[in-house]
């Protein structure tokens, strides 16, 4: 199964707006990629680059050892779902799925075939004469990925395909795609500005900022590793201690609080740095347990979520952290106006040069371009 991608020092940009900034990645056949990034940061115009839809300024973009650069788009041999369905809505759900196959001139009964496998691979069997106003959002969608890979692309793009859809449909779309990525053996670059989503689905995920990627890497590995402030904050949730770094120290309001000098050697003294603690590795316990129980800090919420209980605690300068912890744990019978303490093993601090900036950090709705 072919399939192979590679991005070489791709740039976009739009009169003054650099969208995409010389990125650079590798994508073996077969893999499923998640490009994730905050509105605006250059996911749609990077899959846009790869379909020809849009011409890079500079750079080279190769399918299977081929540069498609120079390639007409409809040359390219790639199948894309976007968010908005883009289905003919006079066309019924036959006639939408034929269309690539005329456009390759496949013959009447080998369309047929086609189309009726591709339909019972997404569930649609039996649909055929539908008009798409006939259909509900997921089933639209659900034509549009049959549309997408009935002409067996090697590379299939999505571009926020279940952006429209309500939390339930996309739970259930999420494991849906990825099993037909697997069972087609199809190589996806799927864009979301949804980290949890990202998480979810993905062999590999690009994080995107400011038309660069910041970082490359499995679902684990960007959540327990992040290379920058900026990974941390966008995937998963974090709490965030910013100071300066000070030999074992790190100088952060009224606390010095200490890290793994080991682990931050390439740090310089002095410098602006960011600890990261993730919600779940942060220890809460009754301050009636002694001096060294950590940071202090008050109980504002105590949230049970089933499995786990999730804490709001304010600490002593007036910050709140998020704490996560089984439910049934020793620690979860603490409640709201409690008196703790905070702390952490010093291998869970995961210790960033930097500061978060100021702006939002979360992705929102994308309704680009
Ligand atoms: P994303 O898909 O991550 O939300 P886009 O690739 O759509 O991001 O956009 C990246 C940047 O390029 C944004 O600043 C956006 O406003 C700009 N941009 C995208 N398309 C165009 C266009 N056709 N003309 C001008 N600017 C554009
Ligand atoms: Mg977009």
């Amino acid at each position: 199964m072919s399939g192979a991608l590679s991005l070489r020092e791709v740039s976009k940009t739009y009169d003054r707006v650099r969208a995409v900034d010389r990125i650079s990645l590798d994508v073996v056949a077969g893999e499923f990629v998640t490009l994730l990034g905050p509105s605006g940061s250059g996911k749609t115009t990077t899959l846009q680059m790869i379909t020809g839809f849009v011409d890079p300024d500079e750079g080279q973009i190769i399918l299977d050892g081929r540069e498609l650069t120079a390639l007409a788009s409809h040359r390219r041999n790639i199948g894309m779902v976007f968010q908005n369905y883009a289905l003919f809505p006079h066309m019924n759900v036959e006639q939408n799925i034929a269309f690539p196959l005329e456009a390759r001139g496949i013959d009447r009964a080998e369309r047929r075939r086609r189309i009726g496998r591709a339909l019972d691979l997404v569930g649609l069997g039996g649909f055929e004469r539908r008009l798409p106003r006939q259909l509900s959002g997921g089933q639209q969608q659900r034509v549009a990925l049959a549309r997408a890979i009935v002409f067996q692309p090697p590379l299939l793009l999505m571009d926020e395909p279940l952006g429209a859809l309500d939390k339930k449909l996309r739970d259930r779309l999420q494991l849906e795609i990825m099993e037909l990525s697997r069972t087609l053996g199809v190589t996806v670059i799927y864009v979301t500005h949804d980290q949890e989503e990202a998480l979810a689905m993905s062999n590999r995920i690009a994080v995107f900022h400011r038309g660069r990627i910041e970082q490359v890497g499995p679902p684990a590995e960007l959540y327990e590793r992040p290379a920058s402030v900026f990974v941390a904050g966008f995937v998963g949730d974090s709490n965030m201690f910013t100071g300066t770094l000070d030999a074992e120290v790190l100088r952060s309001g009224p606390w010095q609080l200490r890290v793994d000098r080991a682990k931050t050697a390439c740090l310089g003294h002095a410098t602006a740095a960011t600890i990261v603690v993730r919600p779940e590795r942060l220890r809460v316990e009754p301050a009636s347990v002694g001096d060294e129980a950590g940071l202090a800090g008050i109980v504002r919420q105590a949230i049970y979520l089933g499995a786990t209980m999730k804490y709001v605690i304010e600490l002593s300068d007036g910050r709140r952290v998020n704490a996560r912890m089984h439910a049934g744990s020793q620690s979860s019978s603490i409640g709201v106006g409690d008196a703790v303490g905070v702390s952490w093993d010093i291998a869970d601090g995961i210790v960033l040069p930097g500061e978060p900036e100021q702006t939002s950090l979360a992705g929102e709705p994308d309704g680009s371009p």
